[in-house]
């Protein structure tokens, strides 16, 4: 792996958290943060020149390091925040109306039940429809419009969420993250 690869954290309990760089992964290293690590992939970072022995610091860094004392707020009791790009990797970048693809600029959030009929800014009420399908439901429901929905939304759990978020992850990781995540999960219909 390179400096540009993600680095996955998990708790003290070996669950999932984050996504952290090369910079903050070597913080923890060096803090005695890291408890084990089960990637199978790994970086080498060197530093300075100790100007005691004349000898190169160097740290190896895991591409899933498990760290000590991370947050104590539940973890299963976690909405991810909703942003276009998660909201469109969550339907596969397919509009939930017409079924075809489209790249993120033609990608848009569409409100099942429109905002301005009391519908919320939530991922329950939110599916990506491209912008021509995004303009003829207007400003109704999709039984108003004629237009049902092909999928159903649904709310990523914390460790869908870092699938969708993650940036290019390695095979190592993904197997992991996945091995984490329910048989039912819509999240592996992509991935696989
Ligand atoms: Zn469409």
């Amino acid at each position: 792996m390179d400096i540009t690869k993600q680095i996955l954290r998990l708790n003290y309990a070996g669950l999932p958290i984050e996504w952290i760089n090369y910079q903050t992964a070597v913080r923890l290293y060096c803090n005695n943060q890291v408890t084990y690590e089960c990637g199978d992939s790994s970086l080498t970072i060197r530093g300075g020149v100790s100007r005691i022995n004349g000898l190169q610091s160097k740290i190896k860094i895991n591409s899933i390091i498990a760290t000590k004392n991370y947050s104590k707020v539940s973890y299963f009791n976690y909405t991810p925040p909703l942003t276009n790009i998660t909201l469109f990797q969550r339907d596969a970048k397919t509009c939930i109306y017409c079924g075809d693809t489209f790249n993120l600029k033609n990608l848009s959030r569409d409100h099942i039940i429109p905002l301005s009929k009391g519908g919320e800014d939530k991922w329950m009420n939110s599916v990506t429809a491209c912008k021509r399908c995004n303009n003829l439901k207007g400003d109704r429901s999709p039984e108003q419009a004629n237009m049902p929905l092909l999928a159903v939304p649904f709310i990523p759990s914390r460790i869908e969420y870092l699938i969708l978020r993650g940036r290019t992850i390695l095979a190592d990781q993904m197997d992991f993250l996945l091995s984490h995540v329910p048989k039912s999960s819509l999240i592996r219909k992509r991935y696989k």
